[in-house]
């Protein structure tokens, strides 16, 4: 790692200038479902596409709105067309979603009437446009639904659907590849050899990526040995677009990431950020893939993902920058001026309480979180009432 490491804004430029919007695609409705729009949603249809009763109920004529007492006529159901005329003081027998004649006034529940010898009677006179749902009266047909930049939800697919669209365009997809290296690392469900630890890294970086609506990564998993490491990133790289090596980023004897890039064919653009935790983490491209090294210890790996390859992933999806509000501690958080630091926090309102386990190899503090606060470089421990900035961890949020 040089001595002169990149501060931690720079080095996110850096990222980020190599983060190209993807080319969109259209796909269904279901297959969308999760996936960025690369343009609005638009109405297909004047919605609702006719003059329809909201209930169960009679129609009732405009000029007939101040009457209370109908003869009952023709029955109108839901799906069918208007077909006849309708004499003055008749009233429709109508259902919810039946299509209304211009010329009604009101609709009224059926609870509201009561009937004898084929007549409806009313206590009192109907408003006008009673449960009547006008055409038009939601969206009018080219109107906007979704704006692009936002992932596809259930509502928004709904909505697409209601009016008329089959397909949506969304962004092109990311296809990310996982290396995780280390030699002490043994597979859950295994019994653990003395030294070994359970590997974690792989299943929370997949786990990233698919929670940000991304396709299933490629992962691959190595031991401690260069050409090992190469041959994954070299296989992964054929398939990927973005390749993240996690473990042997530092300066150890047996950690091969940077070599292994380079042997990839990678060119390193930094390695080194003025930031805890993850402080080693590297940044590679190759024509025009990229790869991140991030080093190996959990919480370090996860706050990358959220500092560098999430904010990389959005843009490249087309999806708005995570935002940094100010947030006022409410305890003390402890803070050495010479680097920027991320710390996973209670946020509640617009206060952030920081969680007692900070470790590097410590997940607790990061599966409490509900945000993620930053403490800048150049000052001290953060007393309570003081300002942070905090971003909310939204896994699931694209
Ligand atoms: P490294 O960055 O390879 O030096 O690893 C730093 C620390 O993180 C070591 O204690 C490793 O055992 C641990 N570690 C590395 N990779 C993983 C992983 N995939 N899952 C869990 N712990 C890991
Ligand atoms: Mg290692």
């Amino acid at each position: 790692m040089s001595q002169d490491l990149l501060d931690y804004d720079g080095a996110l430029a850096i990222v980020l200038e190599h983060a190209r919007p993807r080319p969109s695609r259209r796909l269904p409705l279901l297959d969308a479902l999760g996936r960025t729009l690369a343009e609005p949603v638009t109405s297909q249809c004047d919605l609702p596409a006719f003059d329809n009763s909201a209930v169960d109920g009679y129609a009732i004529r405009l000029q007939d709105l101040d009457h209370t007492t109908f003869i009952v006529g023709r029955e109108q159901r839901a799906g069918q067309p208007l077909v006849g005329s309708w004499l003055p003081g008749v009233a429709l027998r109508v259902f919810t979603g039946a299509a209304l004649p211009p010329e009604t006034g009101a609709v009224a529940m059926q609870e509201d009437v009561e009937l004898g010898q084929g007549r409806a009677n009313l206590a009192e006179p109907l408003s006008l446009g009673l449960h009547v749902r006008r055409k038009g009266e939601e969206l009018r047909c080219g109107a906007e639904i979704s704006p692009s930049g936002r992932r596809l939800s259930p509502a928004v697919a709904a909505a697409a659907a209601a009016s008329g669209n089959v397909e949506v365009a969304v962004a092109g997809q990311l296809q990310l590849g996982i290396v995780v290296t280390g030699s002490e690392l043994v597979e859950p469900g295994r019994p653990l050899p003395p030294g070994g630890i359970y590997e974690s890294n792989g299943t929370g970086l997949a786990a990233a990526t698919l929670a940000m609506g991304l396709g299933e990564p490629l992962v691959a998993r190595v031991p401690e040995d260069l050409t090992a490491t190469a041959e994954a990133i070299r296989a992964l790289a054929e398939h990927c677009d973005v390749v993240i090596a996690t473990g042997g980023v530092s300066v150890g004897d047996h950690d091969h990431t940077h070599a292994a890039f380079g042997e990839a064919g990678f060119e390193r653009v930094f390695w080194g950020v003025r930031m805890k935790p993850g402080k080693p983490v590297a940044f590679y491209r190759r024509g025009d893939q990229v790869a991140f090294g991030l080093p190996g210890n959990p919480l370090s790996t996860m706050v990358c993902w959220c500092v560098f390859v999430r904010p990389f992933v959005r843009k490249a999806l087309g999806l708005p920058e995570d935002v940094w509000l100010e947030a006022t501690a409410q305890e003390a958080i402890r803070h050495r001026p010479d680097r920027l630091e991320f710390v996973p926090v209670a946020s509640e309102g617009d206060g952030v309480r920081p969680f007692a386990a900070r470790g590097s190899h410590m997940l607790g503090g990061l599966v409490a979180a509900n945000a993620m606060a930053r403490i800048e470089a150049g000052r001290g421990d953060v007393s309570p009432g003081e300002t942070v900035r905090a971003a909310r961890l939204e896994w699931f949020d694209g």
